[in-house]
């Protein structure tokens, strides 16, 4: 809806998870968007979290109409019903549905925004804000990056407006699990990635192209946060508090330091609680103060970051809303918009 010269962009979110419910509520604390409906497959305690907060629900499986009836859950339609009224969809259903999902978004005309889950091939570009925003405008259809790609994405993206990089190498400690998921593991043991590079580097090429890098991966015993240990060569010597500063100076990114109690990535959580957000969430990636240290010739730096998987994509998501929806063109304005809302970047 055009409001003359201010878009009010309504938007449907299909699938209500663990993505899907926290950019609902973040779109509720924008004012040039809108979220019109919300599609779920099932009457659940997430299809609960959209009725107690006013977001109208859609049915996505036809013949599942009345078990919402039967919840007590009154729906406003069908899922198609829903891709009917929005001018853009965002599709946050499990991992590899969303290419199912393409020819129904496709059938309604609609602009379409696809999760880290997805293959990079399923959207015409993938999209993180700091490092290529504006290759989302024009577009139809656009996929966020992971969680892992967009911690990559915001630090590495920073130290190459320092320097620029050789050879970067990577190894990702991934969390098993989120924490409201009881069925996955493993609960007692550590899972190597067998593929190399795992999908994390060559994902991180979709948006900051031409970077050198080599990413393996682990799966550990954890539901809190990711960790990533870095080392990336430096063409222009760098030393340590250069590299430090120009983090500090990313609302996205915050330095923390294990001598102030941050020891593990269950204190970096345990503060998110403190910092009253949505789901006490951690939109921003911690870097280790003392974790980050440079070669005595300063051509090698080597660091290590947590990334809160649920929620560190809800700012990028926000904004590729203002770049593809034809909102915002200007990547700071729609960045600082999203931090100023979202309370990105404040508090210590
Ligand atoms: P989720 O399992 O928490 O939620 C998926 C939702 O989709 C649920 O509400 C489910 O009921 C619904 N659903 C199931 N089948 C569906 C279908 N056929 N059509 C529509 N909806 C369906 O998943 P999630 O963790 O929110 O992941 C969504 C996407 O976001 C995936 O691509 C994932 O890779 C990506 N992602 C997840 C995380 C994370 O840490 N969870 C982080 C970044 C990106």
């Amino acid at each position: 809806m055009n409001l003359g010269g201010f878009i009010l962009l309504k938007i449907g979110i299909n699938g209500y998870g663990t993505i899907g419910r926290r950019l609902a509520h973040a779109i509720a604390k924008q004012d040039d968007m809108k979220v019109v409906g919300a599609a779920k497959t099932r009457p659940d305690f997430k299809a609960m979290d959209a009725v107690n907060r006013g977001v109208p629900l859609y049915c996505s499986v036809p013949g599942n109409e009345s078990k919402f009836k039967e919840a007590g859950m009154e729906l406003a339609g069908s899922l198609e019903d829903l891709l009917s009224s929005i001018d853009l969809v965002i599709d946050c259903a499990p991992s590899k549905m969303g290419l199912e999902n393409k020819a129904l978004y496709e059938k309604h005309g609609l602009k379409m925004m696809f999760q880290g889950g997805e293959k990079s091939s399923t959207a015409e570009v993938s999209f993180n804000a700091q490092n290529n925003y504006a290759d989302a405008i024009g577009k139809q259809s656009v996929r966020v990056v992971s969680c892992n790609t967009t911690g990559l994405a915001r630090t590495l993206g920073d130290v190459r407006t320092l320097s620029d990089t050789g050879k970067v190498r990577t190894v990702m400690v991934r969390r098993a699990a989120d924490p409201g998921q009881s069925n996955k593991g493993p609960i007692n043991a550590i899972k190597p990635t067998p593929e190399m590079p795992s999908h994390h580097g060559p994902d991180l090429k979709t948006v900051i192209p031409g970077i050198n890098i080599m990413s393996i991966a682990f799966a550990v015993s954890s539901t809190l946060m990711h960790s990533h240990a870095i080392m990336a060569e430096l063409a222009e010597p760098l030393d340590r508090e250069t590299i430090l500063n120009k983090f500090r100076e990313n609302p996205r990114v915050r330095v923390y330091r294990v001598a102030d109690g941050f020891k593990t990535t269950a204190e970096v959580m345990e503060h998110a609680k403190d910092l009253g957000r949505d789901m006490s969430d951690m939109y921003e990636i911690i870097v280790w103060d003392e974790c980050l240290n440079v070669s005595e010739d300063g051509k090698e730096l080597y660091y290590m970051q947590a990334v809160h998987q649920e929620s560190d994509v809800v700012p990028e998501n926000i904004d590729c809303i203002r770049a593809l929806g034809g909102i915002e063109s200007d990547p700071l304005k729609s960045m600082e918009k999203t931090n100023k809302t979202l309370g990105v970047g404040a508090g210590l």
